[in-house]
């Protein structure tokens, strides 16, 4: 049976090699997965079997149901002040990744190319090489916080560039893109006319008095963002699969389009859940709080070690440790840590060369695991 190109060429991302090799040890602890541990809150699973019971167990409309829709349009104008329509500027998805991909297809015509700064969320780059796009790769400076400077974008554009794509708060780093930042990125959008993928999946989980700052404030970029959000990390529905797209009705007509013949649409049960997850936000300010308190538990944990750092994330729940000072490569130091102590963390570089001398740590496990983690790096470290 013959396999194509693009399927041959994309290979598992570290990520879930770790993962995989994590799963051997019974005594693991797994930093890997994005994937918090936290159940969903009671209501929305009660939302999903009231569902199920009711038999709401058929097809919905590709763009999803029109309930949710409405309700995603009035929490994008709650938090934005910008109207999207629910019958035409917002489609449900198969989480935000499906949004991400079904939106990149109808975009991408082969050879054209999509910016994306790193460190960057690997399944970025391999979802613009599926649609027979070129990831341009721009690497960010640790001196800017890894914030790519807006200068490069502009340097970057060719008449083959068709988007950019931002995802703030970021994954890996936690951090959050400014004001100014995001200012300047949305001129660039609007003077080169070119699309801005914007990645809010963390959008809830920012902590201390940190601000996320979206496209959406700014001047005529309702015409040029597509925005990316997701019921994934905000209501810990990660198995749910459930997200959403926001963008001009050009592009929702063609992803609605292309969805009939994807997946028809998102699971209707996920969809009811979504609905009653919107209702409120006491729910997502709680797991924000306690992924808070674990980050606040890590950071603390890995200051007390010698030879590597960590600085506290703006916002996520990820945290990138600083390893330099030991001298191995972000790769030696995850398979080493996996194969010594059984501790299983990302090697930085999946992210980006400029995050070779960092490793990654989700802090998606509970309190008691992650101090066991951290005794285990301790004791690794010290004995390098
Ligand atoms: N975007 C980023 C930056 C992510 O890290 C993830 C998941 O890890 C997603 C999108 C996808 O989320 P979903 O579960 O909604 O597909």
């Amino acid at each position: 049976m013959k396999l194509s190109d693009v399927s041959r060429k994309i290979e598992p991302s570290f990520t879930r090699q770790l993962f995989n090799i994590a799963a051997k040890y019974k005594d693991v602890i797994d930093f890997t997965l994005g994937d918090p541990d936290f159940i969903t809150p009671e209501h929305i699973r009660e939302a999903g079997c009231s569902a199920i019971n009711a038999g709401k167990t058929r097809y919905s409309a590709n763009a999803g149901l029109i309930e949710l829709r409405r309700a995603i349009s009035e929490s994008i104008q709650k938090e934005n002040g910008v109207i999207y329509d629910p019958e035409s500027e917002i489609i449900v998805t198969v989480g935000a990744m499906q949004a991400l991909y079904l939106s990149l297809l109808c975009m991408i015509d082969k050879g054209d190319e999509v910016i994306i700064p790193a460190p960057y969320w690997i399944n970025y780059k391999h979802m613009v090489e599926m649609c027979g796009g070129v990831p341009v790769i721009l690497e960010a400076s640790e001196e800017n916080n890894f914030i790519l400077q807006a200068e490069e974008i502009e340097n970057a554009i060719t008449d083959k560039t068709c988007a950019v794509i931002i995802n703030s708060p970021n994954n890996p780093t936690g951090v959050i893109y400014n004001y100014d930042a995001v200012k300047k990125i949305c001129n660039i959008a609007v003077k080169n006319d070119i699309a801005v993928f914007w990645d809010e999946c963390y959008k809830s989980i920012v902590y201390d008095d940190n601000k996320v700052t979206s496209v959406l404030e700014f001047e005529n970029m309702k015409d040029h963002a597509v925005i990316i959000n997701s019921f994934s990390k905000k209501f810990s529905m990660t198995g749910w699969r459930i997200g959403y797209a926001a963008a001009p009705e050009k592009l929702v007509s063609a992803m609605t389009k292309l969805q009939e013949n994807m997946v028809a649409c998102a699971a209707l049960p996920s969809q009811y859940a979504a609905i009653c997850a919107l209702e409120e936000n006491d729910s997502a300010e709680k797991l924000r709080d306690m992924f808070k308190h674990r980050r606040d538990v890590l950071i603390d944990g890995i200051s007390k070690i010698d030879g590597i750092s960590c600085k506290p994330s703006e916002g996520t729940f990820y945290a990138l440790v600083n390893i330099k000072k030991t001298g191995l490569s972000s790769v030696d130091f995850a398979y080493r840590l996996i194969e010594e102590k059984h501790v299983a963390v990302v090697p930085g570089i999946t992210y980006g060369k400029c995050l070779d001398g960092y490793v990654r740590i989700a802090y998606t496990i509970d309190e008691d695991k992650i101090r066991e983690g951290i005794r285990r790096i301790a004791d690794f470290v010290k004995g390098l």
